[in-house]
């Protein structure tokens, strides 16, 4: 498959060219809001913050995530339960090494 050109700086990012979060908070969300509803439940990604300058009380700011809190299995609306945790990365990012290598082999148009 080839990429288009014109997106080549956003499909080679990598954390050298992008804000990494420092934390990361996950939510643990059901399909169950109605009869018709399928009774998934998992793990959904709720929120990203940098450290430094920012809007939110500390001085973190938010970083741009996909939190679309829709069901993977039937589409439908999910519902956020009380289960959540914050996460901070591990100084050993180790096991990230062989993914960042597939962005080596992408082909442009
Ligand atoms: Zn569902």
């Amino acid at each position: 498959m080839k990429y288009p050109r014109r997106f080549k700086p956003l499909l080679e990012s990598s954390t050298e060219t992008v804000r990494p979060p420092d934390r990361l908070t996950a939510v643990f969300a059901v399909c169950a809001v109605d009869d018709s509803a399928c009774g998934w439940g998992g793990w959904m990604l709720e929120g990203a913050a940098a450290s430094g300058e920012g809007e939110i009380p500390g001085g973190e700011r938010h970083l741009p995530i996909c939190d679309v809190q829709v069901c993977p299995r039937c589409g439908r609306q999910t519902f956020r339960t009380a289960a959540r945790r914050v996460y901070s990365p591990s100084t050993d990012q180790s096991a990230l090494l062989a993914s960042d290598a597939a962005a080596a082999d992408l082909e442009y148009e």
